[in-house]
C-alpha cells in the first residue's frame, strides 16, 4: 500500500472546459524525497492540491494509504499530509512567529505542554529560535517561508508536500532550505514531496523524480534515470 497514489487523475477548474490534469497516476512512499519538475503552468501546485483534499478530482482517484479522501476523513488526511503552500502570506497570519506555528498543534487538540514543545522542536529545527516573539508579516520572505513550514511540521505529517519551497530564496537560503528538507525522511521518518525549478540540486535532493508539462507526468524515474534521457 502507497501513502500516497493517483489513478488515472484529471482535473479542470470550473473557469476552463481544458483539463489541466491528464491522466495522472503517481505514486509516494515512506521516506522517500520525490521532486516534481516542470515550467509555470504544467499542473504542479493543481497535483499538490489534490494530495491533502483541497481540490477533488474531475475522474480517477487519489488515495491516501488506499483510501480515497472522502469528508469523513478529510482532517485525518490533513494530518497525515501537510502542505506548505508556495505564497507564504497565504498560510501565516498570526501575530507571532510562535503563535502561528502553534496554531496547528492546538487545532489538532493537544494540551499545552505538548504544544510547547512542538514549537520548540521545530523552531530549534528551522533556525527560528531568534524569531519567535516576531509578527510573520514583518519578516522577510525566507523566513516567513521557514515559519510556514514550522507550522505544518508542527503538526507531524507524515508526508510533506512543499510547492515552490525555494522560490524566491537567495543561493544560501536554497542550500540551507534543501539541506533541512533532505534530512527530513532520516531524522523524522517524513516523505519529503516538493516543487522546484531549482533543477540543478535536484540529483542530490531526490530519490524520484516526476517531470510534468501540460498537465501530463511526461517523465517519472530516478534522478540518474531522468538526467541521463535528456
Ligand atoms: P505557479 O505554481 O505556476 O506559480 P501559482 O500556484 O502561483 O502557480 O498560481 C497562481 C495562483 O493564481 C493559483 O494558485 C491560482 O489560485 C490562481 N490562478 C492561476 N491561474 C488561474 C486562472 N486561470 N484563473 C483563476 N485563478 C488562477
Ligand atoms: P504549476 O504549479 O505547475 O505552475 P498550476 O497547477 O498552478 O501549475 O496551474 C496549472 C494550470 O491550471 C494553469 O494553466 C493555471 O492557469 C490553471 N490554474 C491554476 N489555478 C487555477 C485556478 N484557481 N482557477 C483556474 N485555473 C487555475
Amino acid at each position: 500500500m502507497h501513502l500516497i497514489e493517483t489513478r488515472s487523475l484529471c482535473h479542470a477548474y470550473s473557469t476552463s472546459t481544458e483539463d489541466v490534469l491528464k491522466n495522472i497516476h503517481f505514486v509516494a512512499d515512506e521516506r522517500q524525497r520525490i521532486a516534481v519538475l516542470g515550467p509555470n503552468g504544467a499542473g504542479k501546485s493543481t497535483l499538490f492540491r489534490h494530495f491533502n483534499g483541497i481540490l477533488f478530482p474531475k475522474s480517477g482517484e487519489v488515495l491516501i494509504r488506499g483510501e480515497p479522501i472522502t469528508k469523513a476523513n478529510l482532517s485525518e488526511v490533513r494530518r497525515f499530509v501537510g502542505l506548505v503552500f508556495q505564497n507564504p502570506d497565504d498560510q501565516v497570519f498570526s501575530p507571532t512567529v510562535e503563535q502561528d506555528i502553534a496554531f496547528g498543534p492546538y487545532n489538532l487538540g493537544l494540551d499545552a505542554d505538548c504544544v510547547a514543545e512542538r514549537v520548540d522542536r521545530v523552531c530549534e529545527m528551522l533556525g527560528l529560535e531568534g524569531l519567535r516573539s516576531r509578527a510573520p508579516h514583518h519578516l522577510s520572505g525566507g523566513e516567513k517561508k521557514r515559519v510556514a513550514i514550522a507550522g505544518v511540521l508542527a503538526m507531524e505529517p507524515q508526508v510533506m508536500v512543499l510547492d515552490e519551497p525555494t522560490a524566491g530564496l537567495d543561493p544560501q537560503g536554497v542550500k540551507e532550505l534543501f539541506g533541512f528538507l533532505n534530512d527530513l525522511p532520516n531524522s523524522c521518518g517524513v516523505t519529503v514531496i516538493y516543487s522546484t525549478h531549482q533543477v540543478e540540486l535536484v540529483p542530490e535532493m531526490a530519490d524520484l523524480v516526476y517531470v510534468m508539462e501540460r498537465g501530463e507526468i511526461t517523465g517519472a524515474g530516478t534522478p540518474e534515470e531522468i538526467f541521463l534521457q535528456e
